[in-house]
């Protein structure tokens, strides 16, 4: 029997979370890990009660969606609102964090980032992670992995 390797269990959950996401621009999500244990996740949705993407339409300003709160963001408060630490923690996304995120997740302490798909990959953010000595790691999520119906007993 093979066993799932950690960086694609993580990744899975990240990819898992995604699937909750509000917002129908771009459905992205976030796992955090300490020690090998999941300690916060989120993905790209609205403040809690707050009107959905997917009921409402995006709200744009810019080319951007102001409704939602991005997945590394959501995964951060989380930690922040339950008293979590994140110094030295790492970050599973789907997709290369944007420049805002990059730089919440150099602030939190974050020291690994490991992302799925490339998404407009800033180079001021490469820059900003390279200085704060952060590893940057593109870890694609092998499809079988998520398909529960091929696993075999
Ligand atoms: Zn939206
Ligand atoms: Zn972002």
């Amino acid at each position: 029997m093979n066993r799932i390797s950690w960086d694609q269990y993580f990744m899975a959950q990240s990819h898992l979370l995604a699937l909750r996401s509000t917002c129908t621009r771009l459905t992205v999500g976030a796992t955090i890990v300490r020690d090998k244990r999941i300690i916060a996740g989120g993905y790209n949705g609205s403040i809690a009660g707050g009107d959905h993407c997917i009921d409402k339409g995006c709200y744009v300003i810019d080319n951007h969606c102001v409704r939602t709160i991005h997945a590394e963001m959501n995964a951060l408060l989380q930690c922040a609102k339950f008293g979590v630490p994140t110094d030295g923690a790492e970050i599973y996304v789907t997709h290369f964090p944007c420049l805002q995120c990059c730089k919440a997740i150099i602030q939190a302490g974050i020291k690994t980032v490991y992302y799925a798909k490339d998404y407009k990959n800033h180079p001021y953010a490469l820059e900003l992670f390279e200085q704060a000595g952060v590893k940057v790691e593109k870890v694609e999520l092998t499809e079988e992995v998520i398909d529960f119906r091929t696993i075999h007993h």
